[in-house]
């Protein structure tokens, strides 16, 4: 058995059954994934738009494609013929511009709001706060969008305690919202949170979906 397979076989034996995987594949050549994929993985993140699209255009057409990364705006058009879920929603404007690609390809996008947790300034994502502005806006024209849960990345750092923390509080967030803006809403389930140094602890604090890179392709060659 090759090394892809036998990663992708350990780690979903290791996944509690309601927690996705999503193989993040970025900067990884289109032959690692189909080893993947020929392992049954069929979810795949990855994080630039024409890196993407070009992938979609040679793999199997089953993949489900996640979108991970920060997204211009003017990337959305690329990806909206075939994007599943896009992780990384960080603000209303890039929410309304998905509606309206979606809209174009009479589809429905699955996205996730990105809440920033970490210290780290440089990680993206929607305060708390904004993310209740964001929720409290008129969303009832956006029907090409459906909002899934949320997504997080926890400071990259040794201090387990400090990413259990963040974590923490992402998932209670995501308790908060779903309790007060989606009670009726049964698909507002997804808690991403997780990757290959840290996706242990972010599913003892709640995660449904991990994005596992490194653990499955290795380290990626920039
Ligand atoms: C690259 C990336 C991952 C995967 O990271 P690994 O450490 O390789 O598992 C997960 N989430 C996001 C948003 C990423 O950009």
């Amino acid at each position: 058995m090759n090394n892809i397979a036998e990663h992708i076989q350990k780690i979903k034996a290791s996944l509690p059954a309601n927690v996705t995987l999503v193989a993040v594949s970025k900067f990884h050549p289109a032959e690692a994934l189909m080893e993947a994929y020929e392992a049954g993985q069929r979810i795949f993140g990855e994080s630039r738009a024409q890196e993407l699209v070009a992938k979609e255009k040679v793999l199997p057409k089953d993949i489900e494609w996640h979108f991970i990364g920060t997204l211009q705006t003017n990337k959305v058009k690329d990806i909206a013929p075939f994007i599943h879920t896009i992780h990384s929603i960080d603000s209303l404007k890039l929410l309304q511009e998905v509606n309206k690609q979606a809209e174009k390809h009479g589809r429905i996008i699955r996205v996730l709001l990105e809440i920033h947790v970490a210290e780290e300034e440089t990680k993206h994502g929607l305060t708390p706060d904004e993310c209740r502005t964001l929720l409290d806006s008129d969303l009832s024209n956006l029907r090409h969008v459906q909002i899934g849960g949320l997504m997080g990345m926890a400071t990259f750092t040794d201090d387990m305690e400090r990413v259990r923390s963040e974590f923490r509080r992402l998932s209670s967030l995501f308790h908060e919202l779903k309790e007060h803006y989606f009670a009726n809403q049964p698909e507002f389930k997804d808690l991403s949170m997780g990757m290959s140094h840290d996706y242990h602890i972010a599913i003892e604090e709640g995660s449904t979906m991990v994005r596992i890179g490194t653990d499955i392709f290795g380290e990626r060659q920039y």
